[in-house]
């Protein structure tokens, strides 16, 4: 069961806003992510091998949050507030908790916009309120002219393969199930895109895996793709290194030189791979007619 824990602050200024996440603010209503995925970034020796158990529900954050949003939205310091940033917020214990439900419902009633970032279907049981925040935002200003949306939702993939899914993303909605919702976010009309981060190398980076991954992200109506490419930290078991390079020697053994040589003393693929892969996803992205970013660079002409 997860732990119960009380905060003092859930929303989060981010410093500046990254151009492709445009978090102008994050929140987690959840710490921990029961998702496990192998390659994530939280990892680590504070939440163990399976993060699951650590997970924790912070339980007065509704009322916090109230507190902070009325207190920025009194100075109309309005911005784009990404849920969530260290977290999933569509994950198991969300049927029953409802926190990021709640969360919206607050944000609705501040009038901030929201970017849903997620590996989850679960996203589609809060259609109607995304899409009353998608019309009753306020906008910061220097957006309000080239994005005039109030909702952002994106999918996150590191490949669209089920099975290699369930070795690196175990815990997350499969990504078969991930597209369709994907489709379904698109057909109600939000905006909706792709963070195909990260990319595995040699696994969903090969040039017909990426092929295969745009054409599925183009039939289901996605409006822009993110990509990037794979990076791993820690020497501890419980780090994302760690548990990467395990699961390569067990399903990939064939790999298991290459991914040592890459990573045993870097936390990145070299830089020679990270251009190509920069120039090939720039490519599909042209070719597939699909922007690299959320605001495409021609929006405010
Ligand atoms: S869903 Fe996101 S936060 Fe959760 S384990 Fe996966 S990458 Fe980490």
């Amino acid at each position: 069961m997860p732990h119960r824990i009380q905060v003092t602050s859930v929303l989060n200024k981010t410093r500046k806003r990254d151009s492709w996440f445009l978090d102008d603010y994050t929140i987690n209503m959840y710490s921990g992510c029961s998702f496990n995925c192998l390659f994530c970034y939280i990892r680590g020796s504070k939440y163990g091998e399976n993060m699951t158990a650590a997970l924790s529900i912070k339980e007065n954050a509704i009322d916090i949050l109230h507190k902070q949003l009325a207190a920025r939205a009194k100075k109309k310091q309005y911005g784009f507030i990404v849920v969530s940033s260290a977290t999933e917020p569509y994950l198991h214990f969300e049927q029953e908790e409802l926190l990021t439900q709640k969360a919206l419902e607050v944000i609705l009633h501040h009038r901030f916009p929201v970017h849903i970032i997620t590996r989850s279907d679960l996203v589609a049981r809060d259609f109607d309120l995304l899409a009353e925040i998608d019309n009753k935002a306020i906008l910061p200003a220097d957006l309000a002219l080239t994005l005039q949306r109030g909702t952002i939702i994106t999918f996150s993939f590191s490949t669209t393969d089920d099975t290699i899914a369930h070795v690196f993303e175990p815990g997350a909605t499969l990504p078969s199930k991930r597209l369709q919702t994907l489709n379904a976010t698109v057909q109600r009309g939000f905006l909706s895109g792709v963070s195909l981060m990260p990319l595995l190398p040699y696994i969903s980076d090969t040039a017909a895996h990426l092929d295969e991954m745009f054409g599925s992200f183009k039939t289901a109506g996605a409006k822009y793709v993110l990509p990037a490419t794979l990076t791993l930290f820690g020497s501890a078991p419980a780090d994302s290194k760690q548990l990467v390079l395990r699961a390569i020697d067990k399903h990939y053994p064939h790999l298991s030189a290459k991914y040592r040589q890459f990573f045993g003393t870097s936390n990145e693929m070299p830089g020679y791979y990270r251009q190509a892969f920069h120039t090939k996803a720039t490519a599909l992205c042209k070719q597939y007619g699909i922007s690299n970013q959320i605001i495409p660079p021609d929006a405010a002409t």
